[in-house]
């Protein structure tokens, strides 16, 4: 059953989610990606593939996530109820693993002799090297010097993992330079490499396909909150850089009007001073890396430089279907600055004893200061997309906890 929204195709078959998405790409990587298409749609439709993707859910990430309801901080809040989708307690820490698994079990099935990927803040190229060592497969991820400098602990991962690590040095030397360079290498050999992107961004399939490995998240909510308390959740609360986990929480929720969904940008040091990374509440519709959707970009139709504390939050771009949907008001986007993520991050550790990343601090952010203005009644889901260990160091450094 293909997904919609009032009679729009999510995706059409172009890959388009009503003006965004498609494939704003040469010729010679459409061919590429149309071959990762038809190879999808085939395969994920395949018994064996089903059977193997779930089993690793279940068995390897250890899924389903826990539901959880935040007793502690809903009370100290004194509104509506909190509870924390914990995507943190996957294997590897956080979300992107649900959809490199998917991406590395299609590279099996499809032939591929290796996978090739840019990282952020390093979480996509844990993820993704560790559903390489798995299936099997050699991994070759891209990232920024900066992000490598700042992310220590995920580098060291990704080489003890196997995977091949090059350090991206051009621009900004951040995500969307090791994407450039990403997409460099893999067009030197398309037919025995994959692409494997960190969200649901990038020309079509990516943002459909990483999106459907994702939505399991939501799935899962909704069971978990019919069993918990016999009702949908009042809210779903997710973060925003690319836009996978909040694609991956909200898909389940889309044509249930009830259900108000929010996504979280990063504000960074404030909207008003350039350094954030607030694409759809800033940004406008253009292109950027393949894809048409909102970007935050100059007069030149160059991408701004971005900020962001939680360095999987800084891209420019962001995922078409997120565009779409807040075009037709269906996901409500707000922000969130540095300082009210690191506050919640404090919060959510002290009151919760759950140290969460830095990314997923924005949803707790926004919970903290809506859940007061809401009744009791009201039940509010935040996903919990990752754990904040990565970001421990930096935080303590920050807050003089050394
Ligand atoms: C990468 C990352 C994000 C941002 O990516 P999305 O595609 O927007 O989900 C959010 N949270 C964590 C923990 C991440 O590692």
């Amino acid at each position: 059953m293909e997904q919609q929204i009032n009679g729009i195709a999510l995706p059409n078959d172009e890959g388009f989610f009503g003006v965004y998405g498609g494939q704003f790409i040469p010729d010679d990587l459409k061919q590429a990606m149309d071959d990762i298409n038809a190879a999808y749609q085939e395969i994920r439709q395949t018994e064996a593939f089903q059977t193997e993707l779930k089993e690793l859910f279940a068995h390897y990430v250890g899924r389903p996530s826990p539901l959880f309801h935040a007793k502690r901080l809903s009370e100290k809040l004194g509104g509506a109820q909190i509870y924390l989708k914990r995507e943190d307690l996957n294997h590897t820490g956080a979300h992107k693993i649900n959809h490199c698994l998917g991406e590395a079990l299609l590279a099996k099935y499809m032939g591929k002799t290796k996978v090739i990927a840019e990282t952020g803040a390093g979480q996509h190229g844990v993820a993704l090297a560790t559903a390489c060592a798995l299936v099997g497969i050699a991994c070759e991820i891209h990232m920024g010097q900066v992000d490598i400098e700042k992310e220590h602990p995920n580098v060291v991962k990704m080489k003890i993992l196997g995977a091949q690590l090059i350090a991206v040095t051009r621009g900004t030397a951040t995500l969307k330079d090791a994407v450039d360079s990403a997409f460099e290498a893999y067009l030197k050999d398309p037919k025995n490499y994959i692409y494997a992107i960190g969200s649901v961004v990038g020309p079509h399939p990516f943002p459909m396909m990483v999106r459907d490995f994702q939505a399991i998240i939501g799935e899962e909510i909704k069971v978990q909150t019919q069993e918990r308390f016999d009702a949908l959740p009042d809210y779903v609360v997710a973060c925003v850089g690319g836009g996978s986990n909040a694609m991956g929480a909200f898909t389940a929720f889309l044509n249930d009007a009830a259900v108000k969904l929010v996504g979280v940008e990063p504000a960074g040091l404030g909207l008003e001073t350039m350094q954030h990374s607030a694409t759809l509440t800033l940004g406008k519709p253009s292109h950027i890396h393949g894809m048409a959707c909102y970007v935050l970009e100059d007069e030149q139709g160059q991408p701004l430089p971005v900020h962001s504390i939680a360095s999987g939050l800084d891209y420019p771009g962001v995922g078409p279907q997120h565009s779409l949907l807040k075009d037709l008001g269906r996901v409500q986007y707000e922000t969130a600055t540095d300082q009210e993520c690191l506050d919640a991050f404090m919060t959510l550790s002290r009151v919760e004893g759950i140290v969460p990343a830095l990314e997923s601090s924005h949803a707790v952010a926004w919970a903290l200061r809506e859940a007061p203005k809401l009744s009791p009644e009201t039940k509010i889901v935040v996903n919990v997309s990752g754990r904040g260990d990565k970001d421990a160091d930096y935080v303590a450094g920050k807050l003089g906890l050394h």
